[in-house]
């Protein structure tokens, strides 16, 4: 049973079951994960990499796309899910680069949903209301408490999430590593020039009247960054 009616009528249509069996009809009878074969095909579980949820059940392009949907066991299924005790193994990763090098877009692409994200910029704007790029310098003590709060949460793998993103500059390679070895974080550089970062802010419609302050923050990154 789903936790939503619209999830349980979901998975009762016959939309949703001619398009299983169609899939499995396709692929065979093999768990994709584990590659076990599944004898009872009422044990072949179409997982939903995207998972579902009330508002995107509706949208065909999810709940009904072959290329989001896996078929998986019963136990694999449980562990895409860390349900019941299987545990996954939760990754971390580090998304760092320049500022406007398109760090939160990355993550915004790659993120599933019970991930955790911990981003400086969207701390600062859960607290002080203001606008991600705009950040109240007299906060500054209380953002980095909840940041590092929430690392330390991330260190010792505490809480049920699934993945975590920390998305910063980390120009500077000693904090880098510290945090990818401490973290035991899979460090993914978004390599932009500074040029383009530039570029990108000139046609920035948020920071447009940041342009100085902006530019500032992209010449430290710059000039503190060692790879
Ligand atoms: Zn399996
Ligand atoms: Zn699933």
């Amino acid at each position: 049973m789903a936790k939503h009616k619209v999830l349980d009528r979901f998975y009762n249509s016959d939309k949703w079951k001619t398009f299983r069996l169609g899939l499995i009809n396709e692929r065979g009878n093999k768990c994709s994960r584990c590659k076990q074969t599944i004898a009872i095909s009422k044990e072949i579980i179409g997982h939903h990499k995207i998972e579902l949820t009330p508002e995107n059940v509706h949208d065909h392009n999810i709940s009904l796309n072959p290329d989001l949907v896996d078929l998986v066991c019963f136990d694999c299924h449980n562990i895409l899910h860390n349900r019941f005790g299987y545990k996954a193994e939760k990754k971390v990763y580090l998304v760092y680069g320049p500022p406007l090098a398109g760090k939160q877009a990355f993550v915004k692409r790659h993120v599933q949903r019970g991930d955790i994200i911990i981003d400086m910029d969207r701390l600062y704007s859960a607290v002080s209301m203001q606008p991600e790029y705009d950040k109240p310098d007299n906060l500054l003590m209380n953002v980095r408490g909840i940041y590092n709060q929430l690392l330390d949460n991330i260190k010792v793998r505490h809480g049920k999430w699934y993945n975590a993103w920390i998305i910063g500059g980390y120009a500077d390679k000693y904090k880098r590593e510290k945090v990818i070895n401490d973290l035991g974080a899979e460090p993914i550089f978004l390599d932009v020039s500074k040029e383009e970062c530039l570029q990108r802010l000139a046609v920035d419609e948020e920071r447009q009247y940041r342009q100085d302050e902006w530019q500032g923050y992209i010449e430290k990154w710059f000039e503190h960054y060692v790879e």
